[in-house]
């Protein structure tokens, strides 16, 4: 039986790549697409790990090429879905996971309609904004453009199948583990959650 493709996508600040890693240690039949983006690694990210850290250049020739299941331009820089490696998934039986932008979510929903949309947010405003502030990364033209954008992305909610609000960390960590589980098993009850 192919795998099904499940897209995780919501504002920046919702905790998307901290409940992501911690539900794959959770149901390891999950795969995790590590996309490629042209942003310069944070400290500690690992290239093939995290991202696969690519010139704009070579980012350009990718697309050029039709490697990207979905791409989009993100606070400056090029993020896409390398489509080779969920497809080999997806033939061999493991579902897929994509954390992506919400452009980028949109292509492939158009793309692959059987795909499992997954929306997480941060319970308000408020603490999407501490949480990005928290973050420490960006510059503060950066901080506020992904808080301009985060604000837009809150709209696109009711174009997903499932919501979970990352407030309570226990309660949204256990509502998406149990969404995935559900997904990977192929019960169909994850749509209608
Ligand atoms: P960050 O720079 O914080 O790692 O990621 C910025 C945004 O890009 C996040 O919302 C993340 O989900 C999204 N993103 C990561 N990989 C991809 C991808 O392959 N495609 C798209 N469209 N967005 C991605």
């Amino acid at each position: 039986m192919r795998g099904r493709l499940v897209v995780v996508s919501g504002p920046s600040g919702a905790g998307k790549s901290t409940l992501i890693k911690e539900a794959l240690a959770e149901v390891p039949e999950l795969a995790y697409s590590v996309s490629a983006t042209t942003r310069p690694p944070r400290e500690g990210e690992v290239d093939g790990r995290d991202y696969f850290f690519l010139s704009r250049g070579e980012f350009e020739r990718r697309i050029s090429e039709g490697s990207f299941l979905e791409w989009a331009e993100y606070s400056g820089n090029l993020y896409g879905t390398p489509e080779h490696p969920v497809e080999e998934s997806l033939e061999s039986g493991h579902s897929v996971i994509l954390e992506i932008e919400l452009q980028g979510a949109r292509k492939v929903h158009e793309k692959r309609p059987d795909a499992v949309m997954v929306f997480v947010r941060a319970p308000s405003i408020e603490e999407t904004q501490r949480r990005l502030e928290g973050r420490a990364t960006e510059t503060p033209e950066a901080l506020e453009q992904r808080m301009t954008t985060a604000l837009t992305e809150l709209r696109a909610l009711e174009e997903f199948d499932v919501e979970v609000v990352n407030g309570d960390r226990g309660v949204s960590r256990e509502k998406f583990i149990e969404t995935l589980r559900e997904i990977v098993r192929g019960g169909s009850d994850a749509e209608r959650a």
